[in-house]
């Protein structure tokens, strides 16, 4: 559920006439990343009301900056401070390569909230030297450096050193691997002094097996053994994380004063009281209440995705503020209002569908703001809330972020990529012609329908796949995208222009989950993040299931490896088979299946074709992964203080961003 991100390259390049030309997409890149900028078109429509809205939600949405850092590892915000303190007052040779080295250490630091890979999750090191580091550190006025009771120089360096230089210390952020102790070898903050085994029996015991309403157990909490005994330590206003979370309250009670409408006010009120209380039951009224507004601003603020623990229960702090895209939302309620019509005709099982598809609400929107966990790498889509009882009485809320998605196009027209990668002229001029149009359309079908899609046996509880639940649900979502958007449906209901344009989404799948996604993982390493894996499970079982007809080839030519599809017709059955397969495993909670399946296509790399594709890639000079500066907000004001506009500036720099927010909206020691 949740998010969907943006699959490596997705976008192929394409010349379009030059729209918004003096718009700068592309900021800066470092390392494997690149940063971009986006635009909020629609924002000066907007009525005073709504900007003051979207301007105090997001001051929210920011001040819960430090709470995803402290999430990722306890030692990531010291490290922060550290490295901002030398990047600001360093008085040694700023044109020295150890400097240099530095800066892009702290630029990635940024980026990932904290020190491992935003996506892969393993520990990138310095290419400083730990002499240099520690000798710009002792350089430093004391003063400077984000010392703790009475702590000395030495004593920061003593505890934070190995933590930043030494390979095998906190070597992962979520480490999945199966058979060992996921806690102990997971460099997340998400438990202290705990067993995966004790962690694992702590919430089995909180199951309420019959309780058709269950709360997200440990979502809000970090779970740690004090004087022997296993006790939750809350996220909330008195608790951990009081300090951001009463900023993010202040904000939010600015909001609700401005909210459009009593229903929103409600929602705004109900999620105040959670994080005044820590209360489970508040946060789903709240979602409760959140999926059925419909608001043109709206907002999402709190522990939302498990993502980043391994055992699936705590939620990391994100923030998103965004306004409907009434134009393009036509199209997403199309879908939505045809949702019963998917559902019933999906290749599943009739068993695991649903009799009735409750209120898939599908929009697009204009984000405004992107903080904590989607900042400022981002999902292109989202799905909540993740509770599967309030998704079944109450059904829930998908979005697609069309201006993110449009940057991401924007920035990647004419990078040679599809030419690199496509077998002929005639896949990359289907990419052209309706790459954007059917990217987005995936998307659509991806969060609108395929998680919205199914239903779980009774007695199958949410967490049955344990490690292997994140993989095979987005495999069930893009499997229903990819069944649904080759259907004659959707150009009859006009969402597609014609029979041929969902060509374009198979050659980009298939191709990305064969090869090309594999530029984001570094040599000798194998698939471990959920969405990857799920590309490549697809990928490869239809890839081998259709061996015999050469469904898909990997085709050969001049050394370079190709996904070459042969049959679309058989390719889409194939899609659907699969579907019909994982759903049963997800519904069944056949978790033995799913690790099979799992394991057998989705995790495993191929290490000559992976160094052909980055020999490949890295010709191209594109990142492979891409973040995105916020636009910064001003308010104006008149005589008395009052707020009579607000304007949307789009000129800040990432790392003048990124220390305005650590300057201004840092509040956890
Ligand atoms: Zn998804």
């Amino acid at each position: 559920m949740g998010t969907i991100l943006m699959g490596s390259c997705q976008t192929g390049s394409r010349q379009r006439s030059g729209e918004e030309k003096d718009f700068c997409y592309s900021v800066e890149k470092f390392a494997d990343l690149e940063i971009l900028r986006y635009r909020v078109p629609g924002f000066e429509e907007l009525s005073l009301q709504q900007k003051k809205l979207v301007y105090y939600l997001s001051q929210a949405a920011i001040e819960g900056r430090d709470i995803l850092f402290d999430q990722h590892g306890k030692h990531n915000l010291t490290i922060r401070r550290t490295l901002e303190a030398i990047y600001q007052s360093y008085a040694g040779d700023t044109a020295a390569a150890d400097y240099k080295q530095l800066v892009v250490y702290l630029k990635r630091v940024w980026f990932s909230s904290g020190i491992h890979h935003h996506y892969a999750t393993d520990k990138f090191l310095p290419d400083f030297s730990q002499e240099y580091f520690t000798a710009a550190v002792k350089s430093l006025d004391p003063s400077l450096l984000p010392l703790r009771d009475g702590q000395t120089a030495d004593e920061l360096l003593a505890a934070i050193v190995p933590v930043m230089f030494d390979p095998a210390v906190d070597a992962k952020r979520v480490n999945q691997a199966d058979g060992q102790d996921l806690i102990a070898t997971s460099a997340n903050n998400f438990y202290s002094g705990v067993t995966q085994k004790e962690a694992e029996n702590f919430y089995e015991k909180l199951k309420e097996p019959n309780n058709p309403t269950p709360v997200s157990y440990g979502l809000n909490s970090r779970l740690v053994k004090k004087d022997g005994k296993i006790v939750e330590e809350v996220w909330k206003v008195g608790g951990l994380y009081a300090a951001a979370i009463e900023k993010i309250v202040y904000w939010l009670e600015k909001a609700a004063s401005v909210a459009e409408n009593d229903g929103q006010k409600k929602v705004i009120e109900t999620l105040i009281r959670f994080y005044q209380t820590g209360n489970l039951k508040d946060f789903d009224e709240y979602s409760i209440l959140w999926t059925a507004d419909t608001s043109r601003v709206d907002f999402i603020n709190g522990f939302i995705e498990t993502y980043g623990d391994p055992l699936g229960f705590k939620g990391t702090w994100e923030a998103l503020v965004n306004f409907k895209n009434l134009e393009a939302t036509k199209r997403t309620e199309i879908i939505s209002g045809n949702a019963q019509w998917f559902e019933d005709n999906s290749p599943v099982d009739k068993r695991f569908k649903k009799e009735t598809v409750t209120g898939v609400s599908a929009k697009v929107i204009t984000a405004a703001i992107l903080g904590g966990d989607c900042y400022p790498a981002t999902p292109i889509g989202i799905n909540l809330p993740n509770a599967n009882w309030i998704r079944t009485l109450h059904g829930s809320k998908s979005v697609t972020i069309e201006n993110i998605t449009d940057a991401y196009d924007k920035a990647a027209q004419g990078n040679g990529f599809a030419q690199e990668f496509y077998w002929s002229q005639n896949e990359v001029e289907l990419m052209n012609s309706y790459g954007f149009t059917t990217s987005n359309m995936h998307t659509d079908l991806h969060e609108c329908l395929g998680h919205a899609s199914g239903k779980l046996m009774p007695g199958v509880g949410q967490g049955a796949l344990k490690a292997y639940g994140g993989t095979i649900e987005e495999a069930r979502a893009d499997l229903f995208g990819l069944y649904y958007i080759a259907d004659a449906k959707m150009v009859e209901l006009g969402l597609l222009p014609n029979d041929t344009a969902y060509k374009a989404e198979y050659n980009k799948f298939m191709t990305n989950g064969l090869l090309t996604q594999l530029v984001r993982i570094a040599p000798g390493n194998n698939l471990e993040e959920p969405h990857m894996r799920n590309r490549q499970l697809i990928a490869k079982w239809v890839l081998e299931k259709g061996a015999a007809d050469a469904v898909v080839e990997l085709k050969k030519r001049d050394g370079k490896t190709y996904a070459v599809i042969n049959d679309y017709g058989q390719l889409r059955t194939l899609f659907g088979q699969l579907l019909a397969e994982i759903q049963r495993i997800r519904s069944e909670g056949d978790y033995s299946a799913a690790k099979s399946i799992v394991e057998a296509y989705g995790v495993k790399v191929d290490a000559d074709l992976h160094s052909e594709v980055l020999a490949r890639y890295q010709k191209l000079d594109i990142a492979p992964y891409k973040g995105f500066v916020n636009p910064a907000y001003d308010v104006v004001t008149d005589k008395a203080g009052e707020i009579t506009d607000v304007k949307v500036r789009y000129n800040e720099g990432y790392a003048e961003q990124m220390l305005r927010y650590s300057k201004d909206h840092s509040w956890i020691n």
